[in-house]
């Protein structure tokens, strides 16, 4: 007998995938610089010149064993220091070697945090709109994904929605800002907020209370908007991070889980990791790696595109009617659809303009579309006369 439970998960393809399968294969059809794809958040900057450096140099120079061999199971030491140092550096914490855990992206690292802190049957809390995949990394432990629907004015937290959901079984609650695919940074004041109600319910409740913060898009902030660093107003938090978008380092499926020292059961949480690793599988990511982004921790790749490609099509779109909460990093935009069947409009759009788009229901938010912006700026300019005419054809 073969699985159920995945074969099953074959005949529930993702929405998103369908749209960038069909935007691949128009590519095919009609040429790839005719097509409007903004399906998918593949970083579209390379990497900073420092780091295919320092793999060139490391290629030269190291012992091909050491670079090439296993790395330890919670990483590589030398790294896991330079990941606590750049976040003490950066945002005044107390993070040792001991609180990092190196993972295979922020998908290594969301999957084993929740295992850390949750038991079959336990509850996680999250807030559309959300990644989809939110669903198979919490699945996958046995808990229970509860979903506080979207405050979609602002896209900050719905409180009281949030506060109706609460109860003992919460173990978790998973966080993502910046967000994908709202684009929306969660305010000092929104963190400061759920944090106070996560202190009171640990002490009503008699347990700890974990936030499990997905960050891959922390440097991807734009000017003027505020981004607290989520770890630093709440002790039993646990910090996902990627290089994915960073560094422009999806395929190199490198990140990290950072546990706040602060956090009672800190250093035993990483310790957890390393053994959940073992039934998942899931065991280090390459060495060479690890050290690459070691050497260029603190540097990011030139994101200045994003905010560029936001500007326009904030700016743009909202003069053609759509309505969106403005963004304040990350790559994508999340507007309104101009009718209320976010799938219509999108089907639409794509086959009538070859403007192809992600309908909001994927992000348990309906009556949305994302637009993943990570193109270059000549392909949003070229866009914006179809982002025009999809409107009209929708009043039609
Ligand atoms: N979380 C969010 C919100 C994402 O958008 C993504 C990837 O797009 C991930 C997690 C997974 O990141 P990674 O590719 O680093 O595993």
């Amino acid at each position: 007998m073969i699985s159920e439970k995945y074969a099953d998960m074959t005949t529930k393809g993702s929405i998103i995938r369908e749209f960038a399968q069909y935007a691949s294969k128009r590519a095919a059809e009609i040429g790839k610089e005719n097509v409007y794809n903004f399906t998918i958040g593949n970083p579209s900057v390379p990497v900073c010149p420092e780091f295919t450096e320092t793999l060139e140099r490391m290629l030269k120079e190291e012992n091909p064993l050491t670079l090439h061999g296993y790395s330890p199971t919670l990483g590589i030491m030398s790294v896991r220091e330079a990941v606590a140092d750049s976040l003490n550096r950066r945002f005044g914490m107390e993070y040792t070697a001991d609180d990092i855990f190196m993972t295979s992206g922020a998908a290594g690292a969301i999957a084993h945090a929740i295992r850390c802190v949750t038991k079959p049957g336990d509850e996680v809390i999250t807030f559309a709109p959300y990644f989809p995949e939110y669903v198979p990394y919490v699945d996958g432990t046995g808990a229970v994904l509860k979903i506080v629907p979207a405050d979609i004015t602002s896209f900050q937290i719905n409180f009281d929605a949030f506060l109706e959901l609460l109860n003992p079984n919460v173990q978790a609650v998973l966080i993502n800002s910046p967000n994908n695919p709202s684009g929306i940074v969660y305010s000092t004041e929104t963190i400061k907020k759920l944090a106070a109600i996560l202190e009171e319910k640990q002490k009503e409740y008699g347990h700890d209370i974990y936030i499990i913060s997905d960050e891959p898009y922390r440097e991807i902030v734009f000017e003027g908007t505020d981004s607290p660093f989520i770890s630093s107003f709440y002790d039993n938090s646990i910090c996902c991070y990627s290089f994915s978008k960073s560094l422009s380092l999806p395929g190199e499926r490198i990140g990290y889980v950072a546990v706040n020292p602060k956090c009672k059961d800190a250093k035993l949480i990483v310790l957890m990791c390393g053994q959940i690793s073992r039934f998942t599988g899931h065991n280090c990511p390459p060495s060479m790696i690890q050290l690459g982004v070691a050497e260029v921790i603190d540097k990011t790749a030139d994101l200045s595109i994003y905010e560029k490609n936001k500007n326009i099509l904030y700016k743009e779109l909202t003069n053609m009617g759509y309505e969106c909460v403005e963004p304040g990093g990350t790559f994508y935009m999340f507007p309104k659809t101009p009718i209320a069947d976010a799938n219509a409009f999108c089907r639409m759009t794509a086959s009538k303009l070859d403007l192809i788009l992600v309908p909001g229901d994927s992000f348990m938010c309906p009556g949305h579309m994302r637009l993943a912006y990570c193109t270059t700026t000549e392909m949003v300019e070229r866009a914006l006369p179809l982002f025009e005419k999809a409107m009209k054809l929708a009043k039609e």
